[in-house]
């Protein structure tokens, strides 16, 4: 069976020049340039590069970024009130609070001060609910990214045996209620799978989409997949390799080199899924800049 890699860094780059033009066209007539703000605590050096790629990829369409960066130390009190700050700021279009936070910040309570008008991680209670009942909203990016992924390649997703292993708030969850919905890229009949699940090998071998958002590299076998189904790796997983400079390498939640022998479409870890998140959250930052989803 032939395999068609989805090149999530490929389709990143289009997706970009798509925005860089469109934040071109705002500016010729007059509009300002789109402002995504960052904030960015502790110095956890997963975040930091997430970060890092957020910021650089607003330079790159011609947007507007800003970076705000604290310490582990900082109090509840101090980061809400940056929150309320970038809530009231009419300058910024939107913002993310890029997690995890330090043990003694209760992060529910931080998504839920933000302004769900600017909240173009998605996270908040009130763009998930609106994504749950199908009314426009800002969708967290890493599912939006998979979306565009499935549209942008023709994958058809109708009537489709989705398993997605994982049931995060911003992963698992999400895709499962948005493959479910009737939708152009939707309509699939979805399983949602995790810690619990009994006989897991057997329900993700019944899938024709298998969406794997576990954390655990290498997790899903060649014996765990059908002959030709799509396979999205949402995983990251730094795995230590002492022969390379960085003392690791990044691996997926799916055994790439042995599934991709029997799978139809599949996602590669790194330049899969990662640079489509990164997307989306441009996406829902340029729809923010144009009132797209909350008119006031
Ligand atoms: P999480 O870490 O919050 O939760 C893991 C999920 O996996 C849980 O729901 C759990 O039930 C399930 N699980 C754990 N062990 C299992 C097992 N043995 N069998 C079945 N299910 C099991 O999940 P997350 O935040 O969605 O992250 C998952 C992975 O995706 C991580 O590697 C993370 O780094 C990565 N991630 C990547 C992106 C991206 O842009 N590519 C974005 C977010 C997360």
């Amino acid at each position: 069976m032939s395999v068609t890699i989805l090149d999530g860094k490929q389709l990143a780059k289009t997706i970009k020049s798509e925005i860089t033009k469109e934040v071109a066209q705002m500016k010729t007539i007059g509009k300002r340039a789109p402002h995504l703000a960052a904030v960015l605590i502790g110095d956890d050096p997963a975040s930091q590069v997430y970060v890092r790629n957020k910021v650089r990829s607003c330079e790159q369409v011609g947007f507007k970024s800003t970076l705000i960066r604290h310490d582990a130390s900082i109090s509840e009190a101090h980061l809400l009130n940056i929150v309320k700050d970038l809530n009231n700021n009419p300058d910024i279009d939107g913002f993310i609070v890029q997690l995890p936070l330090p043990k003694h910040i209760d992060e529910q309570k931080i998504t839920l001060a933000i302004d769900y008008k600017k909240d173009v991680d998605g996270f908040h209670p009130m763009n998930f609910g609106r994504m749950a009942q199908g009314l426009p909203s800002y969708l967290p990016a890493t599912p939006y990214g998979i979306l565009q992924m499935l549209e942008r390649y023709n994958i058809p997703t109708a009537g489709k045996h989705c398993v997605v292993v994982g049931r995060s708030n911003i992963v698992g969850t999400p895709i499962s209620i948005l493959l479910s919905r009737k939708a152009k890229v939707g309509n699939c009949t979805v399983t949602l799978a995790h810690s619990q699940t009994q006989n897991l090998a057997e329900e993700v071998k019944r899938a024709d989409i298998i969406i794997a958002a576990i954390g655990i590299a290498d997790f899903i076998k060649a014996d765990m997949v059908k002959e030709g189904a799509v396979v999205i790796d949402v995983g990251i997983n730094r795995v230590e390799e002492p022969s390379v400079k960085e003392g690791y390498i990044l691996k997926g939640d799916v055994d790439f080199e042995r599934v991709a022998t029997k799978c139809s479409f599949i996602t590669p870890v790194p330049g899969g899924v990662g640079p489509m998140t990164v997307i989306s959250l441009l996406m829902n930052t340029l729809k923010a800049a144009n009132k797209e989803i909350y008119k006031d």
